[in-house]
């Protein structure tokens, strides 16, 4: 299953890709995560990048996209996978069609996660993150159990610097100009289902389900296999 997971910032995409990871063994491929690496090395890119980052701009397309180009051609045929936080724009989304034509691997579907500003000011200003392995924690949700430690892993838990109320705010308008277009783009191509971002995990996994099972069923009455 080759999925594309859409939404604001704080819709959950990154969490709901945890729990997919483990349930049915997809590959999460976060552009955010990429850059946020290259900027940690210090590489070239991240520092060129950074101050489009903290600043919840987008970084340019065409820079973005032989990114993700190069990540999907490392992955095995027939390993499923999602990409969370890519396309981000309408251009984006035309580039990730040809990539995947050339492979003949299209997308099967774009997950659209809904969200309000309240439920991701709320969730963004709290969230913390772990250096060493990426688990996500909320500082009053979901505290880690020994202050400013991962239960994981033990390493240290830090901040995003974009998880700022001013940036994300900032981050929630770039969503709204840029990125809800391309929902109509998957829509047009029959591959959009929406899911409601704003409840608990648990219960979005329950609503994900039913909707992965609903569209199982379409396709087979579609196709009549
Ligand atoms: P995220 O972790 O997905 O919230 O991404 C963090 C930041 O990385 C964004 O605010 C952008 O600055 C940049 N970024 C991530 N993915 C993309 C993308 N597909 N296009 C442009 N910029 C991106």
């Amino acid at each position: 299953m080759r999925m594309i997971l859409l939404g604001p910032p704080g819709a959950g995409k990154g969490t709901l890709a945890g729990l997919l990871k483990d349930k049915l063994g997809l590959l999460h491929i976060s552009t955010g995560d990429i850059l946020r690496e290259e900027m940690k090395k210090g590489t070239p890119l991240g520092k060129d990048m950074k101050a489009y980052v903290d600043r919840g701009e987008l970084v340019p397309d065409s820079i973005i996209t032989k990114i993700i180009e190069g990540r999907i051609s490392e992955i095995k045929p027939g390993q499923g996978y999602m990409l969370d936080g890519f396309p981000r724009t309408e251009t984006q989304a035309k580039n990730l069609d040809k990539i995947l034509a050339k492979l003949k691997q299209p997308i099967d579907f774009a997950l659209c996660m809904e969200s309000s500003l309240p439920v991701v000011l709320e969730r963004l200003t709290g969230r913390r993150v772990c250096r060493g392995c990426g688990a996500l924690y909320h500082m009053t949700n979901k505290p880690p159990k020994a202050a400013g430690k991962c239960d994981a892993c033990g390493g240290e838990i830090y901040q995003r610097a974009d998880d700022n109320e001013k940036t994300i705010r900032n981050r929630m308008d770039v969503y709204t100009k840029n990125t809800q277009p391309i929902i109509d783009y998957y829509k047009k191509q029959k591959k959009l289902m929406k899911v409601n971002g704003d409840q608990e995990t648990d219960f979005l996994f329950q609503e994900l389900t039913l909707v992965l099972n609903e569209n199982k069923r379409a396709h087979k009455d579609k196709v009549g296999r």
